[in-house]
């Protein structure tokens, strides 16, 4: 009867040296992937909890901050994004922010405006419907194919943006959407997915896990899958841009900033506890191994600061960003650019070899000739629930019908179901 426990102590020491034997990558669940063997840069990069391009020192590697903006482009709130534009990176360029796209109210002037300005358009869905239960978790791979795949053919053409510079996606309410999901992406060449939260593999909730830096799906995935379906088949190529969780100030994760608590609202009316809170993240996640650092959020979050009469999210946000720019090795660039630095990853000292990390002397001349805001009234399809709709577009001449679901172009008379 005495006999099994030393044999299972055995085991367990085996197990803690195996341990320590782990890969490099600090994961346990990689042991298919092998970095620079079957898999290879730049199309293929292995779930790691280091950076890429094994330079020995963290000082060398630069901390990419990652600002995105969810939903639709609007007059509303285009001079907020365009508020930013005189911060710069170290290397003297513009940073760069990412814009998950919706379409319904988006005017797709601003879009190319923003384009035109170095940001990033990605792609969010042409319903953004709110049954998240009833819609978005059931979808098979046609619907999302057809969500994603319609609102690329609008922006390319009521943005006029070039296809190729539509490279990423997020789910409404970040529903990931399983298999079905991820292999409507890798059908429609889209390169990344940037709706998969981890609360597992961030730089402050478990030791001895750190911030998962972005992989491709080649080998499949080790992530923790807080919500929605994960997928389970290997995408390879696919790029997932993990949404490392916040730590809020009630100790509780947070994928976007919206979600993000704390005591007595000062989240919401205090500038110097916003501040306090973004770099607290920051700062546990710059010291441990610089996994790219997110910051996700729609405009309504500060716009709803902005209805109970304060500006402190505003401001407490913009001055963590001027913070941000006093520090030599941190880039605030858009996920695309990201990405290019993860296909060929340089020190933070080389860092200008990147072509997408450096900026033309000046900005591109406008491709959107003219500014058109068009009417439709019920005759013209519009979701049943609206009495009107109106679409700005950088086209002419006007939609015989709202550009729709099944209908990206609002050529045929399809009306819109509920
Ligand atoms: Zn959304």
């Amino acid at each position: 009867m005495t006999r099994p426990l030393p044999c299972l102590l055995l085991l367990a020491l085996l197990g803690i040296v195996a341990a320590l034997a782990a890969p490099k990558s600090g994961l346990k669940d990689d042991a298919s992937c092998k970095q620079g063997y079957n898999c290879k840069l730049p199309e293929c990069l292995c779930p790691s909890l280091e950076a890429p391009g094994n330079f020995g020192s963290l000082d060398d590697v630069p901390q990419f901050v990652v600002l995105s903006y969810d939903d639709a482009v609007t007059v509303s709130n285009k001079d907020f994004y365009l508020g930013f534009q005189n911060l710069l990176n170290p290397n003297h360029c513009r940073i760069s922010m990412t814009f998950f796209l919706s379409h319904q109210y988006t005017d797709y002037t601003i879009v190319n405006e923003l384009h035109r300005l170095g940001h990033e358009i990605a792609l969010h869905s042409v319903t953004h419907k709110s049954d998240s239960v009833g819609y978005w978790r059931p979808a098979n791979e046609s619907l999302w194919m057809q969500e994603m795949d319609d609102l690329r053919k609008m922006i390319v053409k009521f943005a006029n943006i070039p296809e190729k510079d539509l490279k990423g996606w997020r789910a409404p309410f970040l529903e990931l959407g399983g298999d079905e999901m991820f292999s409507a992406l890798q059908q429609l060449g889209l390169k990344y997915d940037c709706s998969w939260t981890t609360i597992k593999y961030t730089n402050w909730f478990e030791k001895p896990n750190q911030g998962l830096w972005p992989y491709t799906l080649d080998y499949g995935s080790p992530q923790d899958c807080p919500m929605g379906r994960c997928p389970t088949d290997k995408y390879p190529g696919l790029w997932v841009m993990p949404m490392l969780d916040l730590n809020d100030n009630k100790n509780l994760p947070c994928a976007m900033l919206d979600t993000c608590q704390s005591e007595e609202d000062e989240l919401l009316g205090n500038k110097d506890a916003v501040e306090a809170f973004l770099k607290r993240n920051f700062l546990i996640n710059y010291y441990t191994n610089k996994a790219p650092f997110g910051l996700y959020t729609h405009h309504s979050w500060f716009y709803e600061g902005t209805l109970n009469k304060t500006e402190a999210r505003r401001e407490g946000y913009t001055n963590f960003l001027l913070w941000l720019s006093t520090l030599e090795d941190v880039y605030v660039v858009s996920l695309d650019r990201l990405l290019a630095w993860m296909k060929d990853p340089k020190p933070v000292d080389q860092i200008d070899n990147i072509p997408e990390i450096t900026c033309p002397p000046l900005d591109p001349e406008t491709t959107c000739p003219s500014h058109n805001t068009y009417y439709f009234g019920p005759e013209n399809n519009i979701p049943p629930q609206m009495s009107s709709m109106y679409m700005t577009t950088c086209t002419k001449p006007k939609p015989p019908y709202y550009p729709w679901l099944y209908n990206p172009y609002g050529l045929e008379d399809i009306p819109i179901q509920e």
